[in-house]
This record gives structure tokens, C-alpha cells and sequence, in this order.
């Protein structure tokens, strides 16, 4: 298999272009890629073919001014596009046996407005070797990249070091020093030192140079070029032994069902089979990853969290990261909303909520306000209140019939999001409303969007009139914004298309940006205080409430949303969603096709057979999809191009065309 390893530095001018000459005139099996050059020559790949006549050379972008990256494209009036840049380091990889890919300055040098290098280091996933200058402040700058590349979760298979400075020769007690500080610490292994040679300056460098440079790193370059270790344990073995043991969702007892796809890791947009298969995500892994897996901002909130304080009670006690995620998530909910119950995950946010109304009611007298009145189509999660509030036909209902608590249905809201709104849409509502108002505590919606229910797409003018019949029969409203909330509609929350907002909002999945579990109910002032009126508790006390690490997640996944241009994000993915699906429409078995935000979903006449289009998307078009029951839909992070939303909904009508679900 091709092998790839990312030459990176502890900053500019540490001499990775030697060392990665050196490297590959050690191994002329091999090519070497400057990622992005700036300055008029095309410097790096010149050295790269002085040293290794043989070896093959190459440079994927190219700017002019000798400056950071994305300072020199922008003068040229152009921008890194990091995902491309990837996928093309990525094709070049595979022309090689052995590739050395030689980035630009040090790890946080910018490659756009909002990319590092380290951040490509990320997308590719490659293992790396990370070049040092042995010089005054070599251990400062060494600990603090190979830390970022810890939390980065990337392979470092060795150190190398350069003397740049003829003043720090190898016998140095200083070189000697931070060499031996530099392993000690980070337990990384020195592969080879390259000795201070004032020849390398020159314009032109003779083959005996590159001989001597070549020679301090054969060890390094057989150190590469070995073999990789069988991986441990055997895939078959986890796979037999998740087929024996492991229960999934919704699925039969272990073994009596579909196998699972084994995978091995989760990188930027795409999802990685053990079995060397590499799947576009259309899913978001259930609707939460909206900035795309393992970007380096979450993971360095978490690792920086698990050293001072992984978990510690709620009860009784509270700490920082659970305050301040509090303070940030109120500036950005709708307002009115300000008492907040961290719990941990999106049923039992649900649940909270129903209590929450149940005992609003107590604390006001009212004992008999205990029903909820809910939708048709509607899903709210899978615990028994959240159960009990769910469609009761394409629900759980059934088989559970006698268990669920019974509440009061009524038709999901009729007007299509982009029809005009018909108000007799509201009248189900208000007759139940009017009836069984004494008996009922709240009404409970997914605004906007109806999710795993169907994937219907409403009025928003129906939330304005459901908040006035909740007001005129003494019903608290309650919105799931477990699925839609942080921007998948096209707005913050899906509550803020009508401008109606709720007594009670439950959040979830993307809150942490697909991390970690977190969710949460939120209430109004009103709705916190009659609960307590009487000194009464919210009687709800999870043991992992306000779990440390999931609020630092959810902090560094905000910060990231906030910072990123969210909104135009999610308009681009809609509107090539858009185009990409329109083709779907009128097919034969295609009942509906609708696009709202960063979701996309075809609506088939009868269910589709889920493995075998899961199949068949994976093997065909390299992308994951897991329909349900009759829809084939596409939530995909919100960090997607225009051409993953194309081959998403390629791999969609490709597969209604060619019926591959039946
Ligand atoms: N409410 C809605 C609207 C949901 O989409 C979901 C999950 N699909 C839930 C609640 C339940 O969340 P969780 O799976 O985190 O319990």
C-alpha cells in the first residue's frame, strides 16, 4: 500500500526542505510534494530534484509572494480551498510506493482565513515526521508542536533535527541538552540529526552535499520505508465479536441482524472503512458532526478539560465549563429562554421538559394538567415520555401498547414550508386545544421540521398560531430543537423562521458539534419559578449533569460555528441540494423531494430496503447514507464543498433511477 508522511516544522527556515531532499535520496522509489510554495521559484521542488535526480518531484500550489500562504493567495486574488488541497495530496499519494509531503512554515501557519496547516495535517491523517532546529528555544517550540499534534490525535513516527545555526553544532551542550530534554518528555524517537553544512546555502548544491545529508538520515529513511505492522487486533475479530455481542440501534439481537461496517477512523468530511473504503458522510453520524470529524479546536478543548477535571457530581456542586457554556448558549437562544438543565442526551432533554410543564402546573394548583398534546409525524425520542409523544402509528406505540402513557394527537401542521400558509391548518389543533385543555400540560413540536418522522418540512406561520392557541387555553409550548437547532434549517434555531418562541426548548446532538453527548432544556423565568413556587425541586438529577468535558466540547464547537460563516454555509449546501436532487423529481416511486437549510430529503413511495442502498451508495459513489423507512435523505456537515453535495446527491438519484433500493 502507498505509504504517505507529512514533513512538518517547528517553524519556518528549520531546514524541512533539506530533510526532505535528504529523505528521498534515500529512497528513489519515492516522490516528494511541496504542499504550497510561495516566492518566485519553485524553491522546494528544485532542492527535492538537485538531491534525488531519480526520485519524483511535485508542487500543488504555487503563489508568488514569499510570505505565509494565505497572504500570498490572497494577493493573488485567490483562496486555499483546504478540502481540495487534501484531496489532491490525497490522489498524488496513491502514484507512489513512498511519499513525503513537505508543508509550509510551522504547524499554525494560516492556509486561508480559516485553515492552518495543521488543520490539512488533520484532513489527510497521515503520519509525520516533525523537523526541529536545534537552536536557542528549540524545546519551548518542539513540546508545544508535538502537544498540538497530540491533540490533533496525529501520528508522530519521529523527530529530526537540523542545525540552521553554526553557532549550535551537534557537540553543543546546549544542542546536546535540548535534544535530550526534547526525547525525555515527549518520549518521540530522534530518527536522525542533519549537521550544520555552510555548502547548503549555496545556490547550487554538489552531489557530495547531498551525500552527507542523505547519510545522517538513512536511518530514518529505513525507518519509513519498513513494512506496516499487521494491525492489532484482527478487523475479523472485532467484527465477530460485535456480531456476537453488541446490540445496535434499532436493529435485532446481536448476530440476528445486518453486520455493522467496521471503521476505523473519522477525518473532515469523510468516514473510514477498515476495509480501506473512504465514505463521503451524508449524515452528519445522526445529524450532530456539523463542522465535519476530528477538527483539531474540539479536541484540544477536550484534552485541555481531562487534565484538570473529567467529571465531578452536579449535585451540590458546580464548575466553570458548565457555567460558561451557560452564559454562551443564552446570548444565542431565542430570547426569553434562561434557566437552563444540562442532561445527556436529546430523550431525556424531552423528558425533562415534560416534567418541566407537568410540574409548572403543580406549582400553580393545577394537579390534573398532566397530558401533552403532540403531532402526528412527530419524534421526540426514544424514552417513555419521549416515546409517548412520538407519532403513534409509525411510532412505538404499538409495540408497546399498554406501557406508553396515552396523550392527545393531532394532524402534523398541513402547509408546506414554501406554500403560502392556510390557516385552517391550525383547527385540529385548536378543537383539541379547546377540549382537553384542563387535562393538558403543553404542546410539544419540532419547529420548522418534523425529523425522524418524516422529514416534513412546515409553515412557519403554523408555530404563530400554535403559540396563540397555547396562550388562549393555558398550554405551555414546548419546542424540540434537538435536530434542528445550531443552523441546520438555515436559521439558529428553526424557532426563529416564525419569531415565536417557546416556555420550553429542548437541545441536543449538534450542541457539542457530534463530539461528545450533551443536550439540554431550557425554560423561561415564568416556567423556572411556578416549579418552585412552593420550594419544590425539578425532580431530575443526572449522574453525568453538566459533564466538564461534553460543556468544554460544546463551548470550542460553538465558538467554531460562530467564527465560521454558518449561514452562507448552509444557504450553499441548500441550494446545491437543490439542484443536486431536483432531477429525483417525478421518478417513478418518488411521492415528494424537500430541501430546507443543510437537509435534503427524496420521499419514496414504499420503504426502501436500507442495507441494500447503503450498499450500494458505499460501493458506487463512495459516500454514507442510512435512509429509514421510506426517505432518502442527506444532512452532511456544513463544512461540505459544492462538488460533496453534488456527488451526495449523485449517489441519491443514481440510486432512486436505478431503483437500487427496492
Ligand atoms: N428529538 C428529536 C427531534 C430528535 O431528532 C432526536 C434524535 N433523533 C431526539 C429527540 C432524541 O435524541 P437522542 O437520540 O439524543 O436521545
Amino acid at each position: 500500500m502507498a505509504k504517505a508522511y507529512l514533513i512538518c516544522g517547528t517553524g519556518t527556515d528549520v531546514g524541512k526542505s533539506v530533510v526532505c531532499a535528504g529523505l528521498l535520496k534515500n529512497m528513489p522509489c519515492g516522490q516528494a510534494i511541496k504542499i504550497v510554495q510561495t516566492g518566485e521559484k519553485l524553491f522546494d521542488q528544485n532542492l527535492y530534484a538537485e538531491a534525488c535526480p531519480r526520485g519524483r518531484s511535485k508542487t500543488l500550489r504555487h503563489f508568488m509572494l514569499p510570505a505565509s500562504p494565505h497572504l500570498a493567495a490572497s494577493m493573488e486574488n485567490q483562496a486555499i480551498n483546504l478540502a481540495a488541497l487534501a484531496e489532491e495530496a490525497r490522489a498524488k499519494i496513491q502514484e507512489a510506493e513512498v511519499t513525503l509531503l513537505e508543508g509550509s512554515g510551522g504547524l499554525m501557519t494560516p492556509l486561508s482565513a480559516t485553515d492552518t496547516f495543521l488543520d490539512f495535517m488533520v484532513d489527510l491523517g497521515c503520519p509525520l515526521i516533525l523537523v526541529v532546529a536545534n537552536v536557542l528555544g528549540a524545546i519551548n517550540h518542539a513540546l508545544l508542536s508535538l502537544d498540538a499534534l497530540k491533540r490533533a490525535d496525529l501520528k508522530v513516527e519521529g523527530l529530526i533535527f537540523t542545525h540552521p545555526d553554526a553557532g549550535y553544532a551537534e557537540s553543543h551542550p546546549i544542542s546536546i541538552d535540548n535534544m535530550e530534554i526534547i526525547k525525555r518528555r515527549s518520549q518521540a524517537d530522534i530518527l536522525g540529526v542533519v549537521p550544520h553544512l555552510s555548502e547548503l546555502s549555496r545556490e547550487s548544491r554538489k552531489e557530495e552535499t547531498w551525500d552527507k545529508v542523505a547519510a545522517c538520515l538513512g536511518k530514518a529513511a529505513t525507518h519509513l520505508l519498513k513494512p506496516d505492522r499487521a494491525p492489532e487486533p484482527e478487523p475479523a475479530v472485532i467484527s465477530d465479536f460485535d456480531q456476537a455481542h453488541l446490540w445496535h440501534p434499532y436493529c435485532p439481537a446481536p448476530g440476528m441482524g445486518e453486520p455493522n461496517w467496521l471503521v476505523e477512523k473519522t477525518a473532515g468530511n469523510y468516514i473510514y472503512l477498515k476495509n480501506g473504503r473512504k465514505l463521503l458522510d451524508g449524515m452528519s453520524s445522526w445529524w450532530c458532526a456539523i463542522h465535519g470529524y476530528g477538527r483539531p479546536e474540539i479536541s484540544a478543548a477536550l484534552n485541555m478539560q481531562a487534565r484538570t477535571m473529567s467529571h465531578v457530581m452536579f449535585g451540590g456542586l458546580t464548575h466553570e465549563p458548565a457555567v460558561e457554556l451557560g452564559r454562551i448558549l443564552l446570548k444565542v437562544l431565542p430570547p426569553g429562554l434562561e434557566k437552563i438543565f444540562w442532561v445527556d442526551s436529546g430523550s431525556v432533554a424531552v423528558e425533562v421538559a415534560l416534567k418541566m410543564a407537568v410540574q409548572y402546573w403543580r406549582g400553580l394548583g393545577c394537579s390534573k394538567k398532566v397530558k401533552m398534546i403532540s403531532h402526528f409525524g412527530g419524534y421526540h425520542g426514544d424514552t417513555l415520555g419521549a416515546m409517548s409523544v412520538s407519532d403513534p402509528v409509525n411510532g412505538m406505540h404499538a409495540r408497546f401498547s399498554g406501557f406508553v402513557p396515552k396523550q392527545i394527537f393531532v394532524p402534523r401542521p398541513a402547509t408546506p414550508f414554501h406554500a403560502s400558509f392556510d390557516k385552517n391548518s391550525l383547527s385540529a389543533l385548536a378543537e383539541a386545544a379547546e377540549k382537553h385543555h384542563h387535562e393538558c400540560a403543553a404542546v410539544i413540536i419540532e419547529p420548522v421540521i418534523q425529523g425522524a418522522g418524516g422529514m416534513w418540512m412546515y409553515h412557519p406561520d403554523y408555530l404563530k398560531g400554535l403559540k396563540e392557541i397555547c396562550r388562549c387555553y393555558n398550554l405551555l409550548l414546548i419546542y424540540d430543537e434537538i435536530a434542528t437547532g445550531f443552523g441546520r434549517t438555515g436559521k439558529m434555531f428553526a424557532a426563529d423562521w416564525a419569531g415565536a418562541n417557546p416556555d420550553i426548548m429542548c437541545l441536543g446532538k449538534a450542541l457539542t458539534g457530534g463530539t461528545m453527548t450533551l443536550a439540554a432544556t431550557v425554560c423561561t423565568r415564568p416556567v423556572a419559578e411556578s416549579i418552585s413556587s412552593n420550594g419544590a425541586a425539578l425532580m431530575h438529577g443526572p449522574t453525568f449533569m453538566g459533564n466538564p468535558l461534553a460543556c468544554r466540547v460544546a463551548m470550542a464547537s460553538l465558538a467554531l460555528l460562530q467564527s465560521s460563516d454558518w449561514a452562507g454555509r448552509v444557504h450553499a449546501i441548500q441550494h446545491a441540494l437543490e439542484e443536486g436532487l431536483a432531477g429525483c423529481r417525478g421518478m417513478a416511486e418518488v411521492r415528494d423531494v424537500r430541501v430546507l437549510g443543510a437537509i435534503g430529503a427524496v420521499e419514496m413511495a414504499r420503504p426502501v430496503n436500507v442495507c441494500r442502498l447503503r450498499k450500494y451508495c458505499a460501493e458506487q459513489h463512495g459516500v454514507w447514507v442510512r435512509p429509514f423507512n421510506n426517505l432518502i435523505y442527506l444532512m452532511p456537515p456544513y463544512t461540505v464543498t459544492a462538488d460533496d453535495c453534488a456527488r451526495l446527491s449523485k449517489a441519491v438519484s443514481q440510486a432512486v433511477k436505478g431503483r437500487e433500493w427496492a
